[in-house]
């Protein structure tokens, strides 16, 4: 049946060949499902008109009923626009254009009245409107055409707004479309679903969206459709899951052999904490379950992800197979060999570390081995996902930080075995469930959400540059009493000479006070080469030098037990999760650690509330909370890139409790009906059918 859905858009009432070929180029509308599925990003409330002096400066959305007052264009450039002043009964603002000046100069009516729709703000202390949309108002009409009171704001182009086709042409013609005697949309939740919670239909969700009739029904019609979009995020990871689940067994391993059992009964350092038990047993379960594993590994800084890795590739060896373990950082990939390699001392297991820095002779060695068989633990860097590297029996890759590689780069190592090899992806960054439900909806997530005994919390400051030399003083005491002390500046650029100069210029300033040759220094930088960085690295782990002065190289992994301090210069200028990633160098042994944090004088209220949260909590959920309030989730690390969070109405911050709903209800049809074969599964694949996009992303992870 070709359905009204499938109509040109050029067919409908108000849209000739012009306006069709730019809804084609500029939103990619080409028919009335294209047009209907352009959701508006918000409402406006039109239902009452406010006067300037009711006006505050944080009012959202407002309405006002005035004479507008053309006053000219100002300005240059980029600062060229146009300016009129208005006025109503109460007081008078200024609005602004930018764009369209020279229409808008020739439209307006100079002195006539208007309704005029659009935010509010204060700037240089006088309050100005930018781009309000203009109605005018008709004194000689016998009533004024009745305006709706919820308008939908749709997202448009600058191309169409040059084309001066503007929301309120967008929203008449979803509000033609719509009041169709002909519109209709198939319904794609299953019944026993709306019923459930009470779901409108999606035609009536989708009418209401876009044609708002009273705010209570709107806010069940995007409900609903939240509801849609999340759930079927939800479907596709289940499906992906499923399907890798039946499509490729896990290697089995069954045994638990000498290597782990030694290691475990003579080399353990230490005891391992309840969260890192609890975990070994997950992931032993998954790798002997004949289903590959696919787990997300996630731990706060310092919560001792390494040990979980390391007992994990023993049993896999145990098992005769070989392991991988990949870093984001050439400085972190050696380490992982250094601390591996010291753990496990004299026992028989045969690694080697493969960096860009490898020499030819030793690239040879390991290639030749990993492909024989005789190499059992590869560590590396990103150097592991050539092609040259191939493995007899790769049984085991591990991915350490896994927010610095890219999806493509993670797939590449997956498929290097002959079988699928079991995934371990660690990440020290703390997402929130919700947003790891979102995003890893298809991984098992194993938490350790213990910290090592001992660890004293680290204590937090927040202190104006103005009081360096008090800080100073802190870390001479520190120094003295045989400390170390990071001290990091952000990197200014992105680049790497003016990295250097600001690095150098902060290194002076840190040396006045505490002058070589009396304090050692450690200089680390992105500029430097590998083997560069990673002398000065050592130099700082033996205790050669009591201040390390960095970039933000050393964010992530690096440890250092003896190192009590981590000063950050410019605080304000990292986010939180970084100044998070920062803080964890220090408290990790049994010394009492401090972080400071240095700021300007000018905070934004975004950056005061950076550092407030850093002072305030050492719990990285916490901080990962308000990380994803402050900036959103598609900001988050490595979430940018996945393209899933692209939910054009569902907030995962505000929508948790949907989200849960719509994971639970995916997770029951599919415990049902795993192959959607049941007669009452038929909305459902068919929804996955005519939209089969996303669906390979999590594959690889
Ligand atoms: P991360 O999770 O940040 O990678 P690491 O694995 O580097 O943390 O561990 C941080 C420090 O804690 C290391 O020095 C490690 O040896 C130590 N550690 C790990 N587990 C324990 C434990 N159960 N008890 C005491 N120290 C531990
Ligand atoms: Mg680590």
């Amino acid at each position: 049946m070709a359905s009204f859905l499938d109509m040109g858009i050029e067919f409908l009432k108000g849209v000739g060949p012009q306006k069709a070929e730019a809804l084609r180029l500029e939103l990619n509308i080409h028919n009335l499902g294209d047009l209907i599925s352009h959701y508006p990003f918000r409402h406006e409330d039109r239902s009452r008109i406010y006067t300037v002096s009711e006006l505050s400066s944080e009012q959202v959305q407002v309405q006002l009923q005035g004479h507008v007052f053309l006053k000219g264009v100002i300005g240059q450039g980029q600062g060229r626009r146009l300016t009129a002043l208005f006025r109503d009964e109460t007081g008078e603002i200024e609005l602004v254009w930018f764009k369209g000046i020279a229409f808008l100069e020739k439209s307006i009516k100079n002195g006539a009245l208007y309704r005029v729709n659009g935010r509010m703000s204060l700037f240089k202390g006088k309050a100005n409107m930018a781009h309000p949309e203009l109605d005018w108002v008709d004194p000689n009409a016998a009533s004024q055409k009745v305006q709706r009171s919820l308008v939908p704001v749709y997202p448009l182009t600058d191309g169409m707004r040059r084309r001066r086709l503007d929301n309120r042409f967008m929203a008449q013609l979803t509000l033609t479309a719509v009041s169709h005697p002909d519109f209709a949309v198939p319904e794609n939740l299953p019944t026993a679903i709306l019923e459930k919670f009470k779901l409108p239909s999606r035609t009536e969700a989708l009418r209401e969206l876009h044609a708002p009739q009273h705010i209570d029904r709107l806010e069940k019609a995007k409900n609903r459709l939240k509801f849609e979009e999340l759930f079927y995020l939800q479907m596709r990871h289940l499906m992906v899951k499923g399907n890798r689940q039946r499509s490729f067994p896990g290697i089995r391993f069954d045994r638990v052999g000498d290597l782990f059992n030694t290691f475990y009964q003579k080399h353990l350092p230490f005891a391992l904490t309840g969260a890192q038990k609890r975990v070994m047993k997950e992931i032993r379960v998954d790798m002997n379950s004949g289903k590959q594993m696919n787990r997300l590994l996630q731990g706060d800084v310092g919560s001792g992800k390494t040990m979980v890795a390391l007992l994990t590739a023993l049993i896999a060896m145990d098992n005769q197979y070989q392991v991988a373990l990949m870093a984001p950082t050439e400085i972190l990939a050696t380490q992982h060999f250094q601390s591996l390699q010291e753990a496990l001392g004299l026992m028989p297991v045969r690694l080697h570390l493969l960096t860009g820095s490898s020499s030819k002779k030793q690239r040879e060695t390991i290639l030749s081995e990993a492909a024989d068989g005789r190499l059992q633990l590869l560590i590396g860097t990103h150097a592991l996902l050539e092609d040259q590297v191939q493995f007899q029996n790769l049984g085991l890759v591990i991915v350490d930080e896994q927010h610095r590689f890219g999806v493509a780069q993670r797939a590449k190592l997956w498929k290097k075995g002959q079988q699928t090899p079991h995934v371990l992806v660690m990440t020290a960054t703390p997402i929130p469930r919700t947003l790891a439900m979102t995003l890893y909806g298809d991984l098992d997530v194993s938490v350790i959400d213990e910290l090592p005994q001992g660890r004293k919390p680290i204590q937090t400051a927040l202190r104006s540059i103005g009081n360096r030399a008090i800080v100073m003083d802190f870390l001479k005491k520190e120094i003295a009493l045989g400390r170390q002390v990071y001290y990091v500046f952000p990197l200014i650029e992105d680049s790497d000479k003016l990295e250097l100069q600001s690095l150098m210029s902060g290194y002076e300033t840190v040396t006045q006070y505490l002058p070589t040759p009396q304090y050692k220094y450690s200089l680390v930088h992105g500029r430097m080469k590998p083997e560069e960085k990673e002398s000065e690295m050592q130099k700082f782990k033996k205790g050669q030098s009591d201040i390390m002065v960095a970039t933000t190289v050393i964010e992530v992994g690096v440890n250092v037990p003896n190192a009590s301090v981590m000063v950050i210069e410019n605080a304000e200028r990292f986010g939180l999760s970084q100044l998070h990633q920062l803080r964890g160098r220090v408290g990790r042994g049994a010394e009492q650690s401090y972080c400071i944090l240095l700021s300007g004088h000018k905070l934004s209220e975004n950056g005061r509330r950076r550092l407030e949260t850093m002072v305030a909590t050492n719990d990285g959920f916490e901080i990962a909370k308000v990380d994803l309030e402050l900036r959103g989730p598609g900001e988050i690390d490595g979430t940018r890139q996945s393209g899933i969070l692209d939910l054009k109405l569902a907030d995962i911050r505000a929508d948790e409790a949907i989200l849960i709903a719509a994971r639970t209800e995916a997770q029951a049809w599919l415990a049902q009906d795993e192959l959607l074969m049941l007669p009452s599964s038929a909305p459902i694949r068919l929804e996955l059918a005519r939209s089969p996009h996303r669906t390979l992303w999590s594959k690889i992870s």
